[in-house]
């Protein structure tokens, strides 16, 4: 086989293109394919389709493709362009690349399989493309996915804020609970930031909302209420940030005990900080025994904690009856603790109680975004690398998006 057929083959391509040339450099170790079509021969309008004449041809341009054994290769070609009678001189489409990509379709497949599996510094390596070039595949995949996804609210919405850039900024996150993926994400966490996440979404769309796992964040709330029309029986405020507030309040007794103690001279408390935020089930067998014997002292520490991990159990009680019951023996013990940040946080999840107890109707919580937050946190290390807040959406919604990422290997002609 002449290795002009063999190219032609690899390349997938059909009349009227066919290979030319083929130059082989080890040197260099690269191989250069020159793709070139038969004439005459009419042209479809890339934008109406109508068959058009030949009016001339672009300069060369050229395309990476996957290597051939190791050897990177470029297909160039000089393009044609027509003239339509609505749409004036145009480029006509290549069967082998999108619009204004510089990379062959299957080079784009290969290249997202490989982003999906590193970092773009390690896909660009691997590739032997630049961070840009990378990034700029990545955000292409995004775009294509974005404008392919089924035009649908999320039955069951989870909205997630989370600190970027060690807590100095935040970002907004949207998710569909039900798949498991990430919708949207938004800088900053204001009501402007939801907005930006929700835009795509109309009041109607909204609507279909069933229910809306979130924080009791007020700005979040509040625009919650405002676009999504029954939002009071939708809107479950998450376990888990409720209890993440517990756990806050629980350090600010800890620290407020641990600067007592030591101007005391009893440092029982020191270094002990991690060991009281864990869920007791969690918590690591090497602090077993220490901990156990702070937890079971007279300490007003160990006190909050308990009353930490009491709140955990509202979420398992059998009924909405049940829970109600064991959340007037919860407070109860909360707000005569004593302690003024655990009554803090007893307030709070007093005044939003109806839509805590919403859970008892929906059953939802974040945690189906915790399967995220894994993948999510790796990318937040990376966060330094991507330059932009564009650049990390565009990760966020390339690895956790669920989109469908890859370039159709045969374009509409
Ligand atoms: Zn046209």
């Amino acid at each position: 086989m002449r290795d002009t057929e063999l190219y032609r083959q690899l390349l997938g391509l059909d009349s009227p293109w066919t290979v030319a040339r083929v130059e082989l450099d080890t040197k260099k170790q690269r191989v250069d394919v020159w793709a070139e079509h038969d004439r005459p021969v009419n042209w479809p309008c890339p934008e109406c389709g109508s068959a058009c004449g030949l009016h001339d041809h672009d300069e060369e341009r050229t395309w990476r493709h996957l290597d051939s054994c190791q050897f990177q290769t470029h297909l160039h070609a000089r393009v044609p362009r027509i003239r339509c009678p609505d749409h004036g001189v145009r480029q006509v489409r290549v069967p082998w690349a999108e619009t204004r990509s510089g990379f062959t379709l299957l080079f784009e497949r290969f290249a997202i399989d490989v982003l999906q599996e590193t970092s773009i510094q390690g896909a660009a390596t691997i590739l032997g493309i630049s961070w840009d070039e990378a990034h700029h595949l990545m955000a292409r995949a995004v775009e294509r996915g974005l404008a392919r996804r089924e035009h649908a609210p999320p039955r069951i919405m989870g909205i997630d804020e989370k600190a970027i850039a060690k807590g100095q900024r935040y970002v907004t996150m949207v998710n569909d609970l039900e798949e498991g993926v990430v919708l949207e994400v938004a800088e900053d966490r204001t009501k402007q930031s939801l907005l930006r996440c929700l835009g795509h979404f109309s009041f109607d769309d909204l609507a279909k909302v069933e229910a809306v796992a979130m924080d009791m964040w007020q700005p979040f709330v509040s625009t919650i209420r405002a676009v999504v029309e029954g939002a009071d029986g939708k809107i479950v405020y998450d376990r888990f940030h409720i209890v993440a507030h517990m756990n806050e309040a629980v350090d600010k007794v800890r620290r407020g005990e641990n600067r007592q103690l030591r101007s005391e001279g009893d440092d029982r408390l020191v270094g002990s900080k991690h060991m009281w935020l864990y869920a007791q089930e969690n918590l690591p067998d090497r602090y077993a025994w220490n901990f156990w014997a702070l937890r079971t002292s007279k300490l007003t520490t160990a006190r909050a904690w308990a009353i930490k991990e009491s709140l955990r159990a509202l979420w398992n009680q059998p009924t909405l009856a049940a829970a109600v019951a064991w959340w007037r023996h919860w407070h109860y013990w909360a707000t005569h603790s004593r302690l003024a940040p655990v009554k803090k946080v007893a307030a709070m999840v007093k005044s939003h109680l109806s839509n805590v107890l919403t859970y008892f109707t929906h059953n939802i919580t974040n945690a189906g975004s915790e399967a995220l937050n894994s993948v999510i946190q790796m990318l937040k290390k990376r966060a330094f690398g991507y330059r932009s807040f564009p650049n990390f959406r565009a990760a966020i919604l390339f690895h956790c998006g669920g989109l469908d990422l890859y370039p159709a290997t045969h374009p509409k002609a």
